[in-house]
């Protein structure tokens, strides 16, 4: 997916004649994808490509010019879309999810708990709301699968790259809520973030006012689908 030609196109998403250079991480990796595949699921992109696509070409230049001049001007000019703080293998992982719909890969593929909030972050970055619900989805499944929750180092990381509000936000501190005992508790807040305290006392509070003793015993993957989601028009309910 690399400096090559883009991966084929599913036919759901049509004909389409550009394709779009994204340059990640300070390495400055290329990866080269469909103009209307990254448009149709991010509005980061589709805003990036429409102000590319509205910058006006450079001037012809002196009579002699050669055309390969003034094509690399041009290019210069329109650019490519830069994303110099992503890790290549995360914006990897995302375009992977770009081409076949989908976070929940076959193994030895599968993601870990540690990768899938890093693609959260980004997909929350880029608008993707399918994408950050898809990376919720997936984060309770392997923890249910592997019988884990995720670690104090994780919930620093998730707090830090995405806002309060954000439902990872409250996946995070409900996995404690619901299912981490004294010892993974003890272990796991040393490396939390002061912000998290907060957090928990107040969906502790939340809770217990709520339903009493039964939350002791419930099971995050027993909730409603759409408990952790953000939806809107471009992402309709489940
Ligand atoms: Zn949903």
């Amino acid at each position: 997916m690399t400096d090559s030609a883009p991966p084929s196109k599913r036919m759901k998403f049509g004909f389409f004649d550009e394709n779009i250079q994204v340059v990640v991480g300070p390495m400055r990796k290329r990866f080269n994808l469909h103009a209307d595949v990254l448009t149709t699921r991010s509005p980061y992109f589709k805003s990036a490509i429409a102000k590319r696509a509205s910058t006006p070409d450079p001037p012809k230049g002196e009579e002699g010019s050669s055309q390969s001049t003034v094509l690399q001007s041009t290019a210069k000019l329109r650019g490519d879309i830069e994303l110099l703080d992503v890790e290549p293998e995360i914006f990897e992982t995302y375009s992977q999810y770009l081409y076949q719909d989908t976070l929940d890969f076959d193994a030895p593929d599968d993601l870990t708990l540690d990768e899938l909030v890093s693609v959260h972050i980004l997909a929350a970055k880029l608008g993707d709301l399918r994408a950050t619900n898809m990376a919720i989805d997936q984060m309770i499944k392997t923890s249910d699968k592997q019988h884990v929750v995720p670690g104090g180092s994780l919930v620093a990381i998730a707090f830090a790259g995405t806002s309060e509000s954000s439902p990872l936000h409250r996946l995070l501190v409900d996995f404690y809520m619901y299912e981490a005992d004294k010892q993974v508790f003890t272990e796991s807040s040393q490396l939390m973030p002061p912000a998290s305290c907060k957090a928990f006392m107040q969906r502790y509070i939340e809770l217990k006012s709520g339903e009493g003793d039964a939350f002791f015993s419930q099971k995050i993957s027993a909730l409603p689908a759409c408990s952790y989601h953000q939806h809107d028009s471009s992402c309709p309910p489940c």
